[in-house]
């Protein structure tokens, strides 16, 4: 018996038939095909994509979070930079869907959920600064009390989707000083006089993450935009970040797997000395150490997943399986490559993209380092 409900069944096919079409997309050219990103968003929003764990009465599958771990898994092992790109609109949808707040009743914030749904606007969380990445806390963007609600003014760097989005949950200092006390989040509206979208940057082999920076310049927020209060804010980004480890890894996991794919297809047809690639044993011990690992961080994942859906703690579990899982991926999208010798370097293929994706993944939601100290932490508690 499938361990899927119906509902998810669907968006696992959905996830596999967007997949293959992602891998038909030549990277360098994802900014130059007209609109990649909204298109693809609205293809993904046609199969339910865009809304897998937002609860069914706001429109989404309310679909289990090992579901959407599965679904990145699958979307990155074509296009890492989609898949985090998606994940990031998906999790706004969700945050304002299950905002339970008595703001909730808010129309202007509750009819954003149905756009966001439906791909008509892009969005994404922004909490690292020019000068803060790592340390969270020392975040300087300032939201003070204005006659209209708030006024914002600051920078964000680094921001999956900024180049494109709409809405952007923004995670600001309301009490210079106050360190993690004092942050708030605000969605902050793109298309209003005060925001400033800079132009996307970052590598060429992960433009589809569409990674930008912007300003706020007397940026007026109304009350009802302020989404998580200061002493409730940094609480709520760390708590979700604990998913966004373990779908990371997920990801991680996917572009392996499909690395190892293609490298065990092409060690059957290249021919070397005689024989096919593959009937040399020192070519096959590579194949089998990625393959090892793979399934280690898989089961990492797959525990994570699980105890996040059952609701048991999930801090440490998360944090192990995105340090493994990346390193993991590190090692093997460029082992891979060097089994393919030079061909693994043609853009055809996937394998500079998914190193370069290995490195932002070991990054982005808590770089290893933070991670290796956290872990530590739990370790020290635990004896
Ligand atoms: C492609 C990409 C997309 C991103 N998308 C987003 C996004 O959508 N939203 C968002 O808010 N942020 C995003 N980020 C930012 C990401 O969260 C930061 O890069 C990350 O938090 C690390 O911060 P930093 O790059 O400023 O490095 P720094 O904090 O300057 O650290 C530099 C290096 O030193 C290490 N280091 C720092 N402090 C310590 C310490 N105490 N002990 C040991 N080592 C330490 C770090 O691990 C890192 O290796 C993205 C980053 C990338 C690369």
């Amino acid at each position: 018996m499938s361990v899927w409900s119906d509902p998810e069944q669907a968006l696992i096919d959905g996830a596999q038939a967007l997949a293959t079409i992602l891998k038909t997309v030549p990277y360098k050219k994802w900014n130059h095909t007209k609109d990649s990103s909204r298109y693809f968003f609205k293809l993904a929003a046609q199969k339910g994509l865009t809304g897998i764990e937002v609860p069914v009465a706001s429109g989404g599958s309310g679909a289990s979070f090992k579901c959407k771990a599965l679904v990145a898994e699958i979307l990155a092992g074509a296009d890492f930079g989609f898949a985090m790109s998606l994940v990031n609109t998906h999790n706004v949808a969700n945050n304002i869907a299950r905002w339970d707040d008595s703001k909730t009743s808010d129309t202007t914030i509750s009819s954003l959920v149905p756009e966001l749904l439906s791909g008509q606007k892009i969005a994404c969380t922004a909490l690292t600064e020019p000068h803060a990445g790592s340390d969270f806390s020392s975040i300087t963007t300032l939201a003070q009390p204005h006659s209209q609600g708030w006024r914002i003014d600051g920078e964000k760097s680094w921001i999956i989707n900024a180049s494109v989005a709409d809405l952007i949950l923004t995670y600001v200092q309301t009490q210079p000083e106050a360190g993690a006390a004092g942050i708030a989040a605000f969605l902050i509206d793109a298309n209003r006089p005060g925001f400033i979208r800079n132009e996307q940057f970052g590598s060429e082999a992960a433009s589809s993450l569409g990674t930008s920076s912007f300003k706020l310049e007397g940026y007026i927020a109304r009350p009802e935009e302020l989404i998580h209060p200061a002493g409730f804010a940094f609480k709520r980004a760390l708590h979700s970040i604990n998913g966004a480890r373990i779908y990371v890894a997920a990801m991680c996991c996917g572009m392996v797997a499909e690395c190892l794919r293609i490298a065990t297809a092409y060690g059957a047809s290249r021919q070397a000395f005689g024989s096919s690639l593959q009937e040399h044993q020192g070519w096959r011990w590579r194949i089998a150490d990625a393959a090892i690992d793979l399934e280690a961080a898989q089961q990492m994942v797959r525990a994570a997943s699980q105890a996040l859906d059952d609701g048991q703690p999930v801090v440490d579990l998360a944090s192990k399986a995105k340090v493994f899982a990346t390193r993991m991926a590190e090692k093997h999208t460029a082992a891979m490559l060097h089994a393919m010798g030079a061909n693994g370097l043609r853009d055809e293929y996937p394998f500079v993209r998914h190193m370069t994706a290995a490195q932002i993944a070991s990054f982005t939601d808590g770089s290893t380092e933070m991670l290796l100290e956290r872990i530590c932490k739990s370790q020290q508690q635990s004896h």
